[in-house]
């Protein structure tokens, strides 16, 4: 890279959002005063009699969960989506100034293990495999649905990200309408393919992988990096190495590689600050509407929102809320840190 985009305020572009994020390089010394955050304590017990994701216990409503070995799916007892809704929608005037539409949709809630002090850093390989063959089994199932046409799987760690149960568990959300990021991402990577034929996130890695200055993490079948336009500081992409749409589209291999790359990022985030490391996570895999998406490329992301120790997060306020985001640590010196903790043993 130019020596002056090293160490002087620039901008760069996000080919998958169609945005530019502020990059300060500059900045990183300044002195800190704003909020320190509480770190919860790590939790200890295997079984807690409070929560409702343990197995045998009860949730809201007088639903049980029932004792399970591996893993546990059910549909969310408070679902910010329902499927048995009529189709309905208005524009007034027709101006396309007042709009609605219905959007109906699946929320499910996925426990990743029935142990109540794990979590993907800590499970074995092998279990974070079976939620991965979950994972492909649940998108599968869903996509299949003449009302679905995007499933999007995450998960939420951590009390600062709004997590309001410790227990190993992430969500699945299938909704009538493909939501604003996958469709953003389908607008670039549709014309990126129809000019240039070739997936854009396959061209995006084989840069990177030539380059080198961004990647954090790789086996065989995966690869881990910083993106070039990352906004949170220790944002990460996780992008497989050959073109497959979806995580049901995944081989055997493809779901090894991923349950043992998702074991070096998990393990590698708690140890940056050696403290349980908070993110929201999540798969973009193509929309499940009648087309068969040639240029989509699987991929997930990594967002964490700690700045400089596990007790300061980044806030998005002011400018980066009215003007656009921006980092003061250089996507390349957090992939710098990054492969350092990730190439430890786990
Ligand atoms: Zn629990
Ligand atoms: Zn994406």
């Amino acid at each position: 890279m130019l020596e002056v985009f090293r160490e002087s305020p620039h901008r760069r572009w996000n080919p998958l959002r169609r945005d530019w994020v502020i990059v300060s390089p500059h900045r990183t010394q300044r002195p800190w005063q704003g909020q320190t955050e509480e770190t919860a304590p790590a939790t200890t017990k295997s079984y807690d009699p409070e929560c409702y994701l343990c197995p045998g216990n009860v949730r809201a409503g007088g639903h049980h969960t029932p004792v399970y070995a591996e893993t546990y799916v059910f549909e969310n007892d408070f679902a910010a989506l329902k499927s048995d809704l009529p189709s309905a929608e208005f524009d007034i005037e027709r101006a396309g100034l007042l709009r609605a539409t219905t959007e109906r949709g699946v929320c499910r809630v996925l426990c990743f293990d029935p142990r109540h002090d794990l979590t993907l850093a800590t499970m074995d390989v092998e279990a974070i495999r079976r939620v991965v063959d979950v994972w492909a089994a649940q998108e599968l199932e869903l996509s299949r649905r003449d009302d679905i046409r995007y499933v999007q799987i995450f998960e939420n760690r951590g009390a600062m990200m709004g997590a309001s149960n410790p227990h190993p568990h992430g969500q699945i959300w299938a909704t009538e309408h493909i939501p604003d990021e996958p469709a953003i991402e389908l607008t670039s990577q549709a014309e990126y393919f129809a000019r240039h034929g070739r997936p854009l996130l396959l061209d995006y890695l084989e840069l990177e992988l030539k380059l080198r200055e961004r990647i954090v993490a790789e086996n065989d079948e995966w690869v881990v990096l910083v993106p070039f336009w990352a906004v949170w500081p220790f944002e990460t992409l996780l992008l497989p190495r050959g073109h497959v749409r979806t995580l049901n589209g995944l081989d055997t291999k493809g779901r090894d590689g991923l349950a043992a790359i998702l074991k070096v990022v998990t393990a590698g985030y708690n140890r940056v600050f050696n403290a349980p490391f908070p993110y929201s996570m999540g798969f973009h895999g193509a929309p499940c509407d009648s087309d068969q998406h040639p240029e989509w490329q699987l991929h997930a992301h990594f967002y964490p929102p700690l700045l400089r120790s596990a007790t300061i997060r980044k806030f998005m306020v002011g400018f980066e809320l009215l003007g656009s985001p921006q980092r003061d640590i250089t996507p390349e010196s957090a992939a710098e840190t990054l492969r350092s903790v990730m190439s430890e043993t786990t």
